[in-house]
């Protein structure tokens, strides 16, 4: 029985209550519940003339700081507790990175590997139509998640704008640059963890250069990010994806990797290398881990079986509480999720507001103002850490709940 992310987002909500001032600690009632779930049911004519019908959601989880905002998921396993747990851990991402955004997401349950373009096409249209009177720039703006991607976040908007009668580009982030989007949006997830990434190697006084990197996942978070690392004189030694994992201790050529799945479809048929699992992945000798795919990989099972010095965090939820609990009590070093894969909401902001002015920026633009925010983040978290003596999920939880209530109080 998988573990309900949900019930893990409540049980990290829990645990920080005691770092809340006591006058405040009311305040988190709010954050123990989504503000409104949406479930829709979405038609689908597929291409043999049949119906098909998906179930889809959004959950808008809390919008005191602005605007909900996050992703949409098409993955077989999105259910309402998945959803809800995304939900929640967005709204607290934006408040570690302190952009104007609440935390929302939407989930459809679909394996999107089998369908084709067009009955895609056909279902993210009646995805958009069921979810149509919730969303819009100043309500609640969509981006691409796992097995979405800036053509899917197109159709959203043309969908959206087709209702409305004119361009709404501010209703969906992560779109092709042609229809608005931000340049430096499709590497920012990694990009942003790569600066959080060297910020922690530094605190630590250790030699890039020495370090060995395994990442989990190969889509958008972890194969820019083999891609940054690799190029900054890291040795990535392990990667892998949803079909399993390759291994070599000398180091993989990335690039080569990247070109091999883009035309194979999958990483585990690279030559050369030694095969692994995914499970098996996750514990290959390495000096930096990063969870880049789905939620639950670490847990009170492998965690004693890490062998990496610290986790960076590009997927979601991948580590349980019990595994926090665990890596802590060994000293490994686990940069949360709400801070290392912020880099793709505060890009989505930007983009956000590119469309809201009509004025577009260059890439430097893009990351010269990623870059101050990863860092203070970061440093802020860590600190809040020291001061606390809490590991970073805690202490950006600290940091995030402070900013949420308030917002929660002065709107009172
Ligand atoms: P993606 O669809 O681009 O890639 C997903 C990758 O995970 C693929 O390589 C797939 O093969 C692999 N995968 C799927 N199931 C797997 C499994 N069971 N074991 C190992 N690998 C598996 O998705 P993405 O956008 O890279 O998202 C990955 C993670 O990063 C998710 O947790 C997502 O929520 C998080 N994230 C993404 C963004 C973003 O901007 N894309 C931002 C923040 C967080």
């Amino acid at each position: 029985m998988p573990q309900n992310p949900f019930k893990n987002a409540l049980y990290q909500l829990k645990s920080i209550e005691e770092f809340i001032p006591e006058k405040d600690r009311q305040y988190l009632a709010y954050l123990k519940q989504p503000q409104r779930i949406l479930q829709v049911s979405i038609p689908v004519k597929m291409d043999d003339g049949s119906i098909k019908v998906y179930e889809g959601y959004r959950v808008q989880y809390n919008d005191a700081r602005g605007p909900f905002k996050g992703g949409i998921r098409y993955h077989l396993q999105a259910d309402l507790n998945e959803v809800k747990a995304l939900a929640f851990w967005m709204a607290i991402k934006c408040a570690t990175v302190n952009i104007p955004f609440g935390g929302a997401k939407g989930g459809v349950q679909v394996d999107p590997k089998k369908l084709s373009a067009a009955e895609l096409e056909r279902l993210t249209r009646g995805y958009t139509r069921a979810i149509k009177d919730f969303i819009g720039p100043d309500k609640d703006v969509p981006a691409p998640d796992v097995y979405t991607n800036p053509q899917i976040m197109a159709w959203i908007m043309d969908e959206f704008s087709q209702i409305k009668g004119y361009n709404v580009p501010g209703v969906v982030t992560g779109k092709p640059v042609e229809v608005g989007g931000s340049l430096g949006r499709d590497t920012a997830t990694a990009q942003g963890g790569f600066y959080v990434l060297e910020n922690v190697v530094k605190k630590l006084k250790l030699n890039p250069k020495k370090l060995k990197i395994v990442i989990q996942g190969f889509g958008n978070a972890g194969s820019v990010m083999a891609e940054l690392v690799s190029q900054a004189g890291y040795q990535v030694v392990g990667l892998s994806d949803s079909r399993g994992g390759i291994y070599n201790d000398k180091g993989l050529d990335v690039k080569a990797v990247i070109d091999h799945k883009k035309q194979e479809g999958t990483v585990t048929t690279f030559p050369g290398v030694k095969i692994v699992t995914n499970k098996q992945l996750l514990e290959l000798p390495c000096d930096i881990l990063m969870p880049a795919a789905l939620e639950n990989q670490i847990t009170k099972e492998n965690a004693g079986r890490i062998k990496a010095r610290f986790i960076l965090e590009l997927a979601n939820g991948p580590t349980t509480p019990e595994a926090d609990q665990k890596l802590f009590k060994k000293g490994i070093i686990v940069v949360p999720d709400v801070l290392a894969n912020a880099g793709g909401v505060t890009v989505s902001y930007f983009e956000w507001v590119q469309n809201l002015a009509n004025f577009y920026w260059t890439k430097e633009d893009v990351f010269k103002k990623l870059k101050p925010i990863m860092i203070k983040s970061f440093e802020k978290v860590w600190k809040t850490g020291q001061d606390y003596q809490v590991d970073l999920r805690q202490a950006a939880f600290i940091v995030a709940l402070s900013r949420i209530i308030q917002a929660i109080k002065v709107r009172e």
